[in-house]
């Protein structure tokens, strides 16, 4: 249940930033932002859509994926790192939604989460971007301020995801995500936060002096 200072610290969310659902990877259907979630890992959103954008058209579905030569798609997609997890897994992803799912991305966590390289974080952003299921994502920007903010004490991303979802309401699950990026991208770094632009010190408990 939200208490009155989350909502105040919602509502200033709202009031600085878009209540429009958006999402920073490139994609134009449920199995490309699946691979793109998979690049992600330890890489730029910028960077992993530059590789994207000739990745697609060069497997344009998901039986191309499925099908895909596992040394030609680590070259592919070497530019985003660990490349070589990154290919095995999109290979087995492609090759478990061919067999189990009739080509199509699941919408359900369990379903998901059964998929290879696809944990939590992953399935969160499938079913907010492509299924509007109201659902927290925890990135590196959510965990550190969330912790900032006094949301959650964690540090483990599954647990931090449990505490926001008691104390955040779940028409603010996705938004939160999508503000809490920006507002880590334009003020709140991890590193020289600016704190003197920052509209939420009042409820932060590391506001630089
Ligand atoms: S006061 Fe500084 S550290 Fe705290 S939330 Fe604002 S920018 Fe981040």
């Amino acid at each position: 249940m939200a208490t009155k200072r989350t909502k105040e610290i919602l509502a200033l969310l709202d009031e600085h930033y878009t209540r429009e659902y958006k999402c920073y990877l490139n994609h134009e259907n449920p199995g490309q932002l699946l691979i793109a979630t998979i690049l992600s890992a330890q890489c730029t959103d910028a960077r992993v859509n530059v590789v994207t954008k000739d990745l697609f058209q060069k497997y344009p579905s998901m039986e191309a994926f499925a099908n895909a030569d596992l040394n030609e798609l680590e070259q592919d997609i070497k530019p985003t790192g660990f490349y070589h997890n990154k290919a095995k897994n999109i290979l087995g992803c492609a090759r478990k939604i061919m067999d189990t799912y009739h080509g199509e991305v699941p919408s359900r966590l369990e379903d998901l989460i059964t998929l290879p390289g696809v944990g939590r974080k992953t399935a969160n952003v499938i079913r907010g971007n492509i299924f509007h299921e109201p659902s927290i994502v925890v990135d590196t920007h959510v965990k550190r301020i969330s912790r900032r903010l006094r949301l959650t004490k964690e540090e483990d991303p599954v647990k931090i995801e449990m505490d926001l979802m008691k104390v955040l309401p779940k028409d603010h699950w996705i938004l939160y995500n999508i503000q809490i990026i920006t507002f880590g991208r334009q003020i709140c770094f991890a590193r020289g936060p600016k704190c003197e632009e920052c509209f939420l010190t009042k409820y932060c408990k590391e506001r630089r002096k």
